[in-house]
């Protein structure tokens, strides 16, 4: 079984999926937690790459490959030996934080966003996404100053963010929703982190029947 939490910065997703990752554990499931970008001796220096602030110069088009390459790395070396063995995988974001930051916020075509994340991703896809929706100012709240090169980025861009995730997950944004993350729940993660997690939880037991 393999489970993405997605949405815009700021909106609890690597504290939740510590937790339901400890909580599938806790139900004696073997689980594998990663994070894309990053979770592959590859992947943690792509991520360095984009994240960082010397970095102002990528190019929208560049910055997607190094997106998808970690992703791919991840796919090969992580997501689909895990699966093959059995486990339960979390991820912490997946294709559909692509088709969002660099298509739908960064303006490149969903439909090639979508293409190259099929080469990537081998065409795997998630058994079930669950979108951390947070408005703007309650992400700024948690999130604070920015930590990286895209969380310097102006409001304008994270109001695309969020935009994009409601619309992509709710409307397929123009893409085929089948094409990044079907099927996929909206969260109202601007309550207190243990009204988020009663929420996941349910959504997580429900479909693996616990
Ligand atoms: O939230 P996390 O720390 O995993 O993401 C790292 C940064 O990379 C975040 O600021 C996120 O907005 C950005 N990102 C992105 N495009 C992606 C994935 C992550 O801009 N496809
Ligand atoms: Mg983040």
């Amino acid at each position: 079984f393999f489970l993405a939490l997605e949405g815009p910065d700021g909106g609890g997703k690597t504290t939740q999926a510590a937790r339901l990752v400890a909580w599938l554990r806790e139900a004696g499931l073997d689980v594998v937690a990663c994070h894309d970008p990053g979770s592959t001796v590859v992947g943690e220096r792509l991520r360095q790459i984009v994240l960082d602030r010397a970095s102002v110069h990528l190019s929208i088009r560049a910055e997607v490959f190094i997106y998808m390459a970690s992703r791919a790395q991840l796919v090969d070396e992580v997501i689909r030996p895990s699966l093959a063995a059995g486990r339960v995988v979390v991820t912490d974001r997946f294709l559909l934080s692509s088709l969002v930051y660099q298509g739908y916020a960064g303006g490149l075509p969903l439909g090639l966003v979508a293409d190259l994340g099929r080469a990537a991703t081998d065409g795997l896809l998630p058994d079930l996404t669950l979108i951390l929706d947070v408005p703007l100012d309650a992400a700024r709240r948690r999130v604070g100053p920015g930590r990286d090169r895209i969380e310097d980025r102006p409001d304008s861009y994270r109001r695309l963010v969020r935009e994009g995730f409601l619309d992509v997950a709710g409307r397929g944004g123009g893409v085929e929703p089948a094409a990044y993350a079907a099927p996929v729940a909206v969260l109202d993660a601007q309550q207190d982190a243990e009204a988020v997690f009663d929420r996941i939880k349910s959504e997580v037991g429900r479909v693996l029947g616990i």
